[in-house]
């Protein structure tokens, strides 16, 4: 079983795209990533209700369970911005872009580490949210073994 952090890490990739694709949210703002948890922020053009929160968890695990093959390359920061990525996190003096890829979903700058398939994610739940006045929504969740939510069911 991959590391947690791995997991924890790829499942944050997942979360991300679903954001951009169906919420309009381009980017994770602010992400705090551990062990135990993680937190993550997006500003979503589409209002969220606890209705979004639900489908964001379950449209996450659909592809976690696509089990989708996690890749990377690297590319030159020029052609990395000529094929339009989004290199707002990575550092002004970085030549070299690693380019991770979620399958055909998801292709992102990232430096890093990752699971090998999505399947090893296992169960990815959110803990809480909340949305502030500036309409930026914080997301926290975990991942957790497949046969570890199955007992508790
Ligand atoms: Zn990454």
């Amino acid at each position: 079983m991959a590391d947690r952090l791995a997991r924890m890490h790829t499942a944050e990739h997942i979360l991300s795209a679903i954001m951009r694709i169906y919420y309009a949210a381009p980017r994770n703002l602010e992400l705090h990533l551990n062990e135990k948890k993680t937190k993550c922020d997006y500003e979503p053009a589409v209002p969220i209700d606890e209705a979004a929160i639900q489908r964001i968890e379950s449209m996450v695990n659909d592809e976690i369970r696509k089990d989708h093959a996690v890749s990377d390359f690297t590319i030159s920061r020029e052609d990395a911005e000529k094929r339009g990525f989004d290199l707002w996190k990575v550092p002004p003096d970085t030549d070299e872009i690693r380019i991770v890829k979620i399958g055909e979903l998801d292709a992102q700058p990232c430096s890093g580490r990752h699971v090998g398939r999505t399947a090893e994610i296992g169960v990815f739940r959110i803990i809480s949210h909340d949305i502030r006045d500036s309409g930026r929504l914080r997301i926290r969740f975990k991942v957790v073994d497949a046969g570890e939510e199955r007992r508790k069911a």
